[in-house]
C-alpha cells in the first residue's frame, strides 16, 4: 500500500524548517549528532544496566531485593532503547557510520532484531506516520482500535481498561514471536516493506541465543527455574508497557491526526513535513528527568522532523519548530507534563472503542 501513497507538494514549511535549523548549527558552532553530553550519558546508562544485572543475578537473594533490581533493570533496558539504540538507528549518534550500527545493535545485545525493527519504524512509521494500514505501529487493529479507520469491535468498549494489561506483553512478544514470524513473511516473500539479507538472519540467530544465554542460561545456575522465570515474566511487563505507554503518548491521542489518503490516487492532503508534525504530540518538555530518561521520545515532533539529528538538541530545536509552525499556520501540540499525556491517551483509546463518545 505505501507504494501508492503520495505527499502533496511542499508549501515551503520543510524547506523554512531546514534551513532555520541549519542556521542555528551553524550559528552556535555545533554539530546535529551526539556530543560529550551524549556519550556521558550512554556510558551511565550502560553502567545502569551492568549494575542492575550483576546484582540481580549474583548478589539477590529474596523477592524483595530481586524486585526492585528487575524493575531497575527493565527501566535501564529502556533507557538503552530511548536514547541510545535510537538515535543509532537513525544515524544520529555519532558522525561515524560505525558507531551508529554499534549502537543500533544494542537492540540485538536486548533480544529483538534490530534489522527489522529498522525497515518498521525508520521507513514506515517515520514515512507514514498514523496511516493506518502502512504504520505498523498503530498495530493492526484487532485488539486495539487506535485509528478512526480501523473497524470497531465489541470488545473495543473495554479497551481503556485492557489495553494497558496487554501492553506489558509487547516486549515478550516482540522478541519471541514478532521478529520470527517477520523473518518467515519475510523469507516466504509475503512481506514486501521488508528485506532480510543471510548474514543479518546469522546475526540474529546468534543474538537471540546471547540473549537466552543471558537470561535463562545463566541465572539458572544461581537460581531455580521457577523464579528465573517469574523474573523475566515481570522484567518483560515493566519493559513492555514502558516502552508501549511512552510511544502511545506521543501518537495514539485525540489531538493528532490520522489522515486518510484520498481514494484512488493515494494522496495525503499535506506536505510531509506538516504530515509529521499533525500526526505527533510532544511531552513534558520541561522536566528534565524525563527528557533525559525519554531520548527525545518526549520531543516526538521535533524527532520526526529531524531524525537524523541527535536527542540531545531537540529542546533547543523546538522553539525553532514552534516559531515556524505558528507561521505557516501548522498544528504543533505539546502536552504539558506525563499525567495529562497518559490521559490523553486513556480518552483516546475510550474514544476510539465508543465512537458514540467522538
Ligand atoms: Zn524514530
Amino acid at each position: 500500500m505505501s507504494d501508492k501513497i503520495v505527499f502533496q507538494k511542499s508549501v515551503g514549511f520543510h524547506e523554512a524548517l531546514k534551513s532555520r535549523v541549519q542556521a542555528y548549527f551553524v550559528e552556535k558552532n555545533l554539530h546535529s549528532r551526539g556530543n560529550w553530553q551524549m556519550y556521558l550519558k550512554t556510558s551511565l546508562i550502560f553502567l545502569w544496566v551492568l549494575a542492575s544485572y550483576t546484582a540481580l543475578v549474583f548478589f539477590a537473594d529474596s523477592w524483595w531485593s530481586a524486585l526492585p533490581l528487575t524493575l531497575s533493570l527493565a527501566i535501564a533496558i529502556s533507557a538503552v532503547g530511548f536514547n541510545v539504540q535510537h538515535d543509532g538507528a537513525h544515524q544520529a549518534f555519532s558522525e561515524s557510520k560505525s558507531i551508529n550500527w554499534l549502537m543500533a545493535f544494542t537492540l540485538d545485545l536486548i533480544g529483538a532484531s534490530n534489522v527489522l525493527w529498522r525497515q518498521k519504524h525508520n521507513i514506515l512509521h517515520h514515512t507514514y506516520t498514523n496511516i493506518n494500514g502502512v504504520d505498523e505501529d498503530v498495530f493492526d487493529g484487532s485488539l486495539f482500535r487506535l485509528t478512526p479507520d480501523q473497524p470497531l469491535r465489541k470488545l473495543h468498549r473495554f479497551q481503556h481498561f485492557y489495553t494497558y494489561a496487554l501492553y506489558a506483553f509487547l516486549s515478550l512478544k516482540w522478541m519471541f514471536f514478532d521478529d520470527y514470524k517477520k523473518l518467515i513473511d519475510v523469507k516466504r516473500g509475503k512481506d514486501e516493506h521488508f528485506a532480510i539479507s543471510a548474514r543479518d538472519i546469522a546475526l540474529l540467530i546468534a543474538t537471540k541465543s546471547f540473549h537466552l544465554s543471558y537470561s535463562i542460561i545463566l541465572p539458572l545456575f544461581f537460581h531455580p527455574l521457577w523464579i528465573v522465570l517469574v523474573v523475566n515474566l515481570v522484567f518483560h511487563f515493566v519493559l513492555g508497557f514502558t516502552l508501549s505507554v511512552t510511544f502511545q503518548m506521543a501518537h495514539a491521542v485525540g489531538d493528532v491526526h490520522f489522515p486518510r489518503p484520498v481514494t484512488n490516487s493515494g494522496v495525503i492532503e499535506n506536505e510531509w513535513a506538516i504530515h509529521q508534525v499533525e500526526t505527533t504530540a510532544n511531552f513534558a518538555m520541561g522536566n528534565p528527568i524525563v527528557r533525559w530518561y525519554a531520548g527525545g521520545l518526549n520531543f516526538q515532533i521535533e524527532h520526526h522532523l529531524f531524525p537524523r539529528i541527535s536527542h540531545i538538541h531537540y529542546k533547543s530545536l523546538s522553539p525553532i519548530v514552534q516559531k515556524t509552525c505558528a507561521e505557516f499556520g501548522v498544528h504543533y501540540h505539546a502536552y504539558p507534563n506525563l499525567l495529562s499525556a497518559f490521559l490523553a491517551h486513556y480518552r483516546w483509546l475510550r474514544q476510539m472503542g465508543r465512537p458514540q463518545l467522538a
